[in-house]
């Protein structure tokens, strides 16, 4: 057994609880409400993320919507009000589900889960690494009653546009990547400041050894050793990347530029000013 700081590390076979109570209190917390529990931690609990976890930078705290179910049978769902195929998980279930997770902290936003809400994004991702915690309801069936969304004000997050049996795994894709955004999560190696997305564009192509492979070599620039060169090529690389696979991103990293998104020509003040969302005294 080996002791680091409070925490103490030991080789086990058995799976580690990632559910348990962590030694840290004030961090970042994942609450989780779901049919599923059994599938968390799930990926959340390996590789940077797992080890996060374990040294409490971030929590994860799963609950099961079904002990809020009713009778015997612990029901937690009906057919939809003014018919129409599947099932819907109750108001009254899902409220008693939210009462019972237990109190939360400063800013702590609930989220459902849902194709029906905002498209989660990289700077969702960066307010929800901001705040204290985040409520996540995981749907099943056909979703869940709206009253229950309306009373608690809650927002849908989309993960895309597509229907997931659950949301489960969007949870979980949520979770990944504010926890990632957590100081002291990902070592000095794993840079968030140059990849896809900070700073509005797809990353560059990446290479690594050997400096041919299959006929195929390393562009010569990446070994020049020469820094401004490369980080220019980089920035070219990844300027032609969006371009031709997002143009949504392509148009606002140019407005962003303060240039026309059509022609790529610079614009003028007003122009760039109203781009910018900023106003002129
Ligand atoms: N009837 C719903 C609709 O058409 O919008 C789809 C329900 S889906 C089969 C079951 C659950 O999976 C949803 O309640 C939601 O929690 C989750 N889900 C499905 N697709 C999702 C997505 N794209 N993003 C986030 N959650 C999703």
């Amino acid at each position: 057994m080996k002791s680091h700081g409070r925490l103490s590390i030991h080789a086990s076979t058995k799976p580690r609880d990632l559910m348990a109570p962590q030694p840290l209190a004030g961090a970042w917390t994942a609450r989780v409400l779901t049919l599923y529990p059994e599938m968390f931690p799930g990926t959340l609990g390996h590789s940077l993320l797992g080890r996060a976890h374990d040294q409490g930078l971030w929590r994860l705290e799963v609950q099961n919507i079904r002990e809020h179910g009713i009778g015997k049978h612990r029901t937690v769902d009906d057919t939809p009000a003014g018919g129409g195929p599947g099932m819907v998980l109750r108001a009254d279930v899902l409220d008693a589900a939210l009462a019972a997770s237990g109190k939360t902290r400063g800013k702590w936003p609930t989220i459902y889960l849902s194709p029906r809400g905002k498209p989660f994004d990289q700077s969702m991702a960066r307010a929800l690494a901001q705040t204290d915690g985040v409520t996540l309801l995981c749907g099943r069936f056909e979703g869940v009653d709206q009253r229950v969304l309306d009373k608690h004000r809650i927002q849908e997050v989309s993960l895309g546009d597509f229907v997931l049996t659950g949301g489960e795994i969007a949870a979980q894709a949520l979770i990944d990547a504010t926890v990632r955004l957590i100081p002291r999560v990902l070592g000095n190696a794993e840079s968030t400041v140059e990849e896809s997305f900070s700073q509005g564009l797809l990353e560059h192509p990446q290479y690594t050894r050997p400096t041919e492979w299959d006929g195929r070599p390393i562009p010569e620039i990446l070994l020049s050793g020469h820094h401004a060169q490369i980080a220019a090529w980089r920035r070219a690389q990844a300027e032609a990347l969006t371009k031709e696979r997002r143009p949504d991103l392509w148009r606002a990293y140019l407005e962003r530029q303060g240039k026309d998104p059509e022609t790529g020509q610079e614009l003028s003040d007003a122009h760039t000013i109203a781009a910018k969302g900023e106003t002129k005294d």
